[in-house]
């Protein structure tokens, strides 16, 4: 954890993986991590500064919250536990009840269509960690037709990602999470870092 972060993005992937380190990692395996500079926060103080960037997530409506913990939360957790039958990671719950929350929120958007959980899932994910993947591959992962993932990927892209035209979802919940995080004094004003302003600003203007 930083005491200030050039951008929203950054300020949310250490603050999403810090609260789920602290039950699953050992504190070795923390300090592990990478090399304190004068700026890491450690021990209560990371806690503190994760807890600040959380309480402004938590201000935003429950999709606009999920589509940025789809973003920025891991996916999995490692697990420490040594057991035999430990896989050593498991699915991030915070990231699994944000997952069902768009799933959820997408579904009428394409209610003529056959319903896919496999391949929403994946256009959701893809979408939003802005992965690429071309729509043979996600045809062939899913075990459905192209037209299928064509139809698919146009309705849930153009809601969440937008268009030409229109800002999606996402990028209005990435505009109201960078103002909020500036306004806490957790993300830099501009200036500080101007790309990370003109980012914030895109989809308003
Ligand atoms: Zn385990």
């Amino acid at each position: 954890m930083r005491e200030q972060y050039p951008n929203a993005p950054g300020a949310l992937r250490d603050a999403l993986r810090h609260a789920v380190e602290r039950g699953g990692m050992s504190s070795l395996g923390v300090l592990h991590q990478g090399v304190p500079s004068a700026s890491t926060l450690t021990g209560t103080d990371a806690t503190f500064q994760a807890g600040r960037i959380r309480a402004q997530l938590d201000k935003l409506q429950p999709l606009a919250r999920a589509l940025l913990v789809i973003a920025y939360a891991p996916r999995t957790l490692k697990c420490t536990c040594g057991a035999r039958c430990c896989a050593g990671s498991y699915p991030n719950p915070e990231a699994e009840n944000a997952m069902r929350e768009v799933l959820a929120h997408v579904a009428p958007l394409i209610a003529r269509r056959a319903a896919n959980e496999a391949l929403d899932r994946a256009i959701i994910g893809n979408a939003l960690t802005r992965t690429r993947e071309t729509a043979v591959n996600l045809a062939q992962r899913c075990g459905v037709n192209r037209h299928t993932v064509a139809a698919h990927v146009a309705a849930i892209e153009a809601d969440l990602i937008g268009t030409r035209q229109v800002a999606g979802k996402f990028d209005h919940a990435s505009a109201r999470i960078e103002t909020l995080l500036r306004d806490a004094g957790i993300v830099a004003d501009a200036g500080a870092g101007a790309a990370a302003a003109n980012d914030a600003t895109r989809c308003a203007a």
